[in-house]
């Protein structure tokens, strides 16, 4: 089980409430202070079994915790009520991850929402994708090669794009190393300490079409088996994230591919090696990308309503995109 002891900020958080999540020291844990409703619903996940195939879609969850005297003491009112969830950090295994998160649905309000805030979702899901296509791009960090550090686009630029322009937003996640059209687009904060002058050439980001073809690949056959398992459940997710994970590191993603695609099928050579705990040791090579569902905040269980229609739309179009996505990086490879 998680010590308590020197946690630090997530420096890989891409969107949400910024520096209330927390990792463990040696980063592979995440800790979030989280609402009743997502305590719960992380509990339930572990043992309903008509769960079992989306759980395999959510981050590993180790258990709740109390942070005690770890708070604010102006808001020591609260503290005692503040309970946070253990999860896996999903960016852990990952060199350099480029991290994409896409708020799914096109309904933003639960039942406990007020009529103002109603009405204000109600409006955020018309002025964005949302309301159309079922999802927003919330947030994304990419890594350039030039200075081996990520750049985030804030959600910003998700809000301003319009359906027809998310392909485009797409394409930022998924540079194609040579190809010029979509650089990302740098935040207030990333450009404090990036120059992007040094870093704006087609060089600076992505992966070659041998890497990217085959990760835009099986992030797409994931996202639709996470689609196939979502499809009958009676479930309302308002809010949550599709959260995509790529390996950036070039000679990292070749590695985790070969595992992936190659040893995969050969089940007797992908024996577990060595076990020792070494911590010189660099990290073991994990998955080349990893696609989950977070951010449970305001999930329901909805016995006899129904499937989630605005999330189920929202997963088509991200499989829509990712054909496209694939389409055009071969035409211009
Ligand atoms: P909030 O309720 O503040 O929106 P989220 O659960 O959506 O919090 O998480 C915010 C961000 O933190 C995500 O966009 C992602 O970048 C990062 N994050 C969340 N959960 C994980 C996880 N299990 N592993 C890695 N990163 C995560
Ligand atoms: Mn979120």
């Amino acid at each position: 089980s998680p010590t308590p002891g020197n946690h630090q900020p997530l420096t890989t958080q891409v969107a949400g409430h910024v520096g209330v999540m927390m990792t463990t020291e040696d980063g592979s844990l995440l800790i979030k202070p989280a609402l009743p409703r997502e305590v719960e619903f992380y509990q339930i996940l572990q043992q309903d079994k008509t769960l079992e195939g989306l759980r395999v879609f959510t981050p590993q969850f180790l258990g709740t915790l109390k942070l005690e005297g770890q708070v604010d003491p102006s808001h020591a009112n609260l503290a005692e009520n503040i309970i946070s969830i253990v999860l896996e950090n999903l960016a852990y295994q990952f060199v350099k991850p480029n991290i994409l998160d896409v708020k799914l649905g096109t309904v933003l309000y639960d039942d406990t929402a007020t009529p103002e805030k109603k009405a204000r979702m109600e409006k955020a899901a018309k002025d964005t994708t949302s309301g159309e296509t079922g999802i927003r791009v919330t947030g994304f960090q990419v890594y350039d090669n030039a200075t081996s550090k990520p750049i985030q686009t804030p959600k910003t630029y998700g809000k301003s794009l319009k359906p027809h322009q998310l392909g485009e937003g797409i394409a930022k996640f998924f540079p194609l190393f040579g190809q010029s059209e979509f650089l990302p687009v740098a935040g207030p904060t990333s450009g404090e300490d990036i120059d992007m002058s040094d870093s704006t050439s087609s060089y600076s980001f992505g992966l070659p079409i041998e890497l990217l073809t085959p990760i835009v690949q099986g992030i797409r056959e994931e996202v639709v088996l996470l689609r196939e398992v979502y499809e009958p459940l009676e479930i309302r997710m308002i809010a949550a994230s599709l959260l995509i994970i790529y390996e950036a590191d070039w000679d990292r993603a070749e590695e985790a591919l070969t595992r992936y695609f190659v040893e995969e099928d050969n089940e007797e050579d992908s024996d577990e090696e060595d076990d020792d705990d070494d911590e010189t040791k660099p990290k073991k090579v994990g998955l080349p990308f990893v696609v989950r569902l977070i951010d449970f905040a305001h999930t329901n269980l909805v016995p006899g309503k129904g499937p989630d229609k605005g999330v189920l739309l929202g997963m088509e179009t991200v499989i829509n995109l990712l054909d496209d996505r694939l389409k055009k990086s071969r035409l211009e490879a």
